[in-house]
């Protein structure tokens, strides 16, 4: 038999989604009349914007005549839709990004999971607690991390407490880092990182030699205006940030599948030498090594939310959500529950009542209000204590969901 990585042994076996439908099942089995109500993914539920759609249907229509038809495209991903977003998402903004820094990918997953592959195996890295679980566990499976404890974190690793004590920005390390993962707006708790606290970590970044990982996956659900969307408007951020972002939230593409990592041309690695070299070029080589592009029908998608007609059909969309999250911060709120989040993003982070675990609220919501929330343990051992709502559900099981809990 071959050998196998046997980091992937060093993940719990229990996926978060996974025990979350094990358990719904079982509820639902025993209790077939109850009409559960699902907050707890992360999923979009609302259409395409239609600008998206015509732009694919007239896409597919081109790969259908012969003249017109496309095979591979450039690895990066196409320069149309490159230059929309250097246009739009940050020229427009005042902010210094352009087309050949931008690398267009089928989402933000796979490049949130594959950037580790570009640092040395010895990094050391820094990852905020509660997140997305991507970051931390690619990290895991590459090795740059020891065993999982029984305190809920792998040995190795620095972990940067998001909580209310810190109103959810955390503050860098003592020690020095080389990578830091961040999110913001984040998933789970849909708390901001200010202006003063990323210019704090970008100081960091800079006196460490360290390097961001920003994910900005959420920067289209920012509503503050002092909130900063891209990590770019902060000084110096190009020698020391890479950024993510993705078309899955801010038009609806979670099936449809783009996004993108912004890396700043002067944005640099060392060998162990010490010779510097440009991170963007080891992406590039790393792409079209390893990834063939993402569909031309849905790279014309994407670039038709860049007009001032798509501008407004996103924003409809994300409005949706937003009402639905104030609709949840308001009827939680209510209900007496200390709620954070959901004011950036269409996240909502509620604090167990009587400090009941994140696992025992969950099936308090499920047995007795028949709702769905997702655990915040699943997130990260600081997640414990909280449960996340999301407000990608539908507007009329949003209230109804509200409705049960006030009564
Ligand atoms: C949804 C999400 C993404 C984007 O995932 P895609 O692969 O682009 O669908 C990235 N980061 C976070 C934190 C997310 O919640």
């Amino acid at each position: 038999m071959a050998k196998i990585n046997e980091n992937y042994l060093k993940l719990p076996q229990n996926y978060l989604f996974t025990e979350i439908s094990r358990r719904v099942k079982i509820f639902q089995n025993e209790n077939p009349a109850a009409e559960i109500i699902r907050l707890g993914i992360g999923d979009v539920t609302q259409p395409l914007p239609k600008v998206c759609i015509d732009a694919m249907t007239a896409a597919v229509a081109e790969m259908g005549n012969a003249e017109t038809f496309r095979g591979y495209g450039p690895e990066q991903g196409y320069l149309f839709l490159r230059e929309k977003i250097a246009e739009w998402n940050y020229q427009k903004r005042g902010l210094n990004v352009n087309a050949d820094e931008i690398f267009i990918s089928d989402g933000s997953k796979c490049d949130c999971g594959n950037i580790q592959e570009i640092f040395s195996l010895d990094s050391k890295f820094a990852v905020a607690d509660p997140v997305y679980p991507v970051y931390l566990d690619t990290n895991v499976m590459a090795g740059r991390t020891g065993n999982l404890n029984s305190d809920g974190r792998f040995s190795g690793v620095v972990y940067l407490p998001c909580t209310a004590e810190n109103n959810f920005n955390p503050a860098p390390p003592d020690e020095k880092v080389d990578l830091i993962y961040l999110c913001s707006p984040n998933n789970p708790t849909g708390t901001t990182l200010d202006k003063a606290a990323l210019a704090n970590w970008v100081d960091y970044a800079q006196k460490n030699d360290a390097v961001i990982l920003y994910d900005a996956a959420y920067a289209a659900y920012i509503t503050e205006k002092k909130i900063p969307r891209s990590i770019y408007e902060i000084d110096g951020a190009r020698e020391v940030a890479i950024e993510f972002r993705s078309f899955s939230k801010t038009a609806g593409f979670t099936g449809t599948r783009c996004g993108y990592v912004v890396i700043p041309e002067n944005l640099y690695g060392k060998t162990s030498t010490g010779e510097k070299v440009p991170l963007k070029n080891l992406w590039l080589r790393r792409q079209s090594t390893k990834f063939n592009g993402t569909a031309y029908i849905i790279q014309r998608g994407a670039a038709a939310i860049y007009s001032d007609e798509g501008q407004a059909q996103i924003k409809n969309l994300i409005e949706y959500y937003m009402t639905n999250a104030q609709i949840i911060r308001a009827g939680l709120t209510a209900a007496g529950f200390t709620v954070y989040g959901g004011i950036n993003a269409p996240y909502i982070w509620l604090k167990t009542p009587k400090n009941l675990s994140s696992w025992n609220f969950f099936d308090e919501l499920l047995t007795k209000y028949n709702i769905v929330g997702t655990p915040g343990a699943g997130f990260g051992p600081c997640g414990e204590g909280f449960l996340r709502l999301t407000a990608f559900g539908s507007r009329e099981n949003t209230l109804a969901a509200m409705q049960r809990l006030t009564k």
